[in-house]
């Protein structure tokens, strides 16, 4: 898989330099999500208190493209609202569905936008949302609670 070098290199620091990798004890929904395809799998907390994203903390295993895309999400969703949060995961998912045939608005999904390349290989399509699908998930159950 080739994606352009910079993008590269922004994916290789987050998987080496995690954001949020550490489970934080209060959250007020708690998902587990696994990519069975790659192996990849991830546990991811979140607070939502008033429609606010407060918290978001995760830990998990898998290959660079998972563990990078969920450090870039937990990091983009912190601080917004409930609803822009569900915007930039739409935002990302119709990225991922592209094909390749788009970049991604950068001011919305900010270090996401690396992973535009990776919507041009199905097989990996599912490491790159395996973080925001979680995040999805598990804001979707907090605003029932
Ligand atoms: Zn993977």
């Amino acid at each position: 898989m080739e994606l352009d070098s910079l993008y590269q290199e922004v994916i290789l620091d987050h998987y080496k330099h995690p954001l949020h990798k550490k489970l934080l004890p209060s959250y007020t929904a708690q998902v587990h999500h696994v990519n069975p395809s790659c192996g990849d799998e991830i546990t991811l907390n979140v607070s939502i208190q008033d429609g606010l994203v407060e918290n978001v903390s995760w830990d998990g295993v898998g290959c660079s493209i998972s563990q990078a895309s969920t450090s870039i999400a937990s990091d983009l969703m912190m601080g917004k609202t409930l609803d822009q949060a569900l915007l930039i995961v739409e935002a990302f998912s119709k990225l991922m569905s592209s094909k390749g045939n788009e970049k991604g608005d950068e001011d919305v999904l900010e270090d996401g936008v690396a992973l535009a390349g990776v919507s041009k290989f199905p097989a990996r399509i599912k490491c790159a949302l395996l973080g925001w699908m979680a995040f999805k998930d598990a804001a979707l159950q907090s605003g029932k609670n």
